[in-house]
């Protein structure tokens, strides 16, 4: 076991490295972030914030000279600087892991290859293949550009070929996959622990509302059948072991009208939606993470209260800056805010949960909060 007071590496300074750093500190642990943003989230909350590129030999020196274990909060971190540091201290999640989760036609070929199910999709890597992709998918589709997307950047939904080769020449040709746009009851998540011992651990499954492709709001408890959700934990336990994952891991699901359970994504990572954790969970994302990373045993991962999370975009901001008072008046609600400076529209700025015995009450709650943030709210 890696104990208070040893150092932790985190790769990645964004908002999910902000909170690993704080979880890590509040527990004695030192922490040193590497990010090649000079102001970077978690690098302003670390105790050492290398400025560098994720390939840099002396940052990775270091590392690899301080660190008890490291970890990642970013799934394009290249695999050689896992593979470099894992010489000299544990890395977790290992690199193969990130492997596979950092590029779509991988990953969708492993999920498939577990025997779980996903929407169709077909990979696209030159523009011939484009024709008898879409007639194979036979529908709407959504071409996704395989590697370096998030937020719904880099996804095109294509009615027909021509709409489907303009959108894979606007990408430059980068290898895609076509995708079967799926008819959606709702969207669901789960985060999954897993330790080297092999015993993995479910979070409560949290329901996932999405705005433009980026996620605005989860709802936990998820509103859907107990069949359902723990299916879904079943499903993201084999994915974590047929990674032999090590950490804390998020796998995001579609529900079909049909009443199907598809396999989105997987992020070798603490996941937006898990972050209701941190104010209702009696252990976080974070703090299991450094748990995991750290060889200690699991943490609670029992819910306390309902809760709603709404995610806080740039857009909120408009010209200035959020009507505080709306939200701060509101005893149940849990302001959280990533430090970056510039809000732009899209640019996922903070979050807020609100608590309440009646999700019902939360939910409105959280809607009526959001509202009256805006300028003009
Ligand atoms: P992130 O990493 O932020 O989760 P992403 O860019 O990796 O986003 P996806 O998860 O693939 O994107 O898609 C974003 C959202 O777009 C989904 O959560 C869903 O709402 C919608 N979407 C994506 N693919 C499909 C599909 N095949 N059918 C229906 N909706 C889809
Ligand atoms: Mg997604």
């Amino acid at each position: 076991m890696i104990l208070p007071g040893a150092t932790l590496g985190m790769l990645g300074g964004g908002q999910l490295g902000r909170m690993f750093t704080v979880a890590a500190r509040t527990m004695g642990y030192r922490v040193i972030v590497l990010d090649p943003d000079p102001d970077s989230p978690a690098g302003r909350m670390a105790d050492e914030h290398l400025h560098a590129a994720y390939h840099d030999d002396w940052a990775l020196e270091q590392l690899a000279r301080s660190c008890a274990a490291v970890t990642t909060e970013f799934e394009n971190i290249p695999a050689e600087t896992l593979h470099r540091l894992a010489e000299h201290c544990p890395v977790r999640p290992s690199a193969s892991a990130l492997e596979t989760t950092q590029n779509r036609i991988r990953e969708k070929r492993f999920i498939r290859d577990i025997g779980l199910a996903t929407a169709a999709f077909e990979v696209v890597e030159r523009e011939e293949q484009i024709a008898p992709a879409m007639q194979a998918i036979g529908g709407t589709a959504i071409l996704k550009r395989a590697a370096f997307g998030y937020d719904g950047k880099g996804q095109y939904v294509v009615e027909n070929v021509e709409q489907a080769v303009a959108a894979f020449r606007a990408m430059d040709g980068v290898p895609c996959v076509l995708e079967q746009r799926v008819d959606l009851a709702c969207e669901v998540s789960v985060v999954v622990a897993r330790a080297e011992d092999g015993e993995s651990l479910c979070y409560p499954v949290a329901e996932n509302l999405h705005r433009n492709g980026i996620l605005d709001t989860s709802i936990v408890p998820a509103r859907v059948d107990e069949a359902v959700a723990g299916q879904a934990r079943e499903m993201a336990r084999r994915l974590a072991d047929a990674l032999d994952y090590i950490g804390v891991m998020a796998v995001e699901f579609f529900l079909t009208r049909q009443g199907e359970l598809l396999v989105n994504e997987i992020a070798p990572r603490p996941h937006n939606s898990g972050h209701y954790t941190i104010d209702a969970c009696v252990t976080s994302q974070f703090e299991q993470q450094v748990r995991m990373v750290c060889g200690l045993p699991f943490g609670d991962v029992r819910l306390l209260s309902p809760v709603v999370m709404v995610n806080l975009l740039g857009d909120v901001w408009g010209d200035d800056r959020p009507h505080w008072e709306a939200l701060l008046k509101d005893p149940s609600a849990k302001l959280h805010l990533y430090g970056k400076r510039e809000a732009r529209p899209g640019r996922k700025m903070g979050h807020f949960c609100v608590l309440d015995p009646s999700l019902e009450v939360a939910l409105e709650r959280g809607r009526t909060i959001l509202s009256r943030l805006a300028p003009g709210g």
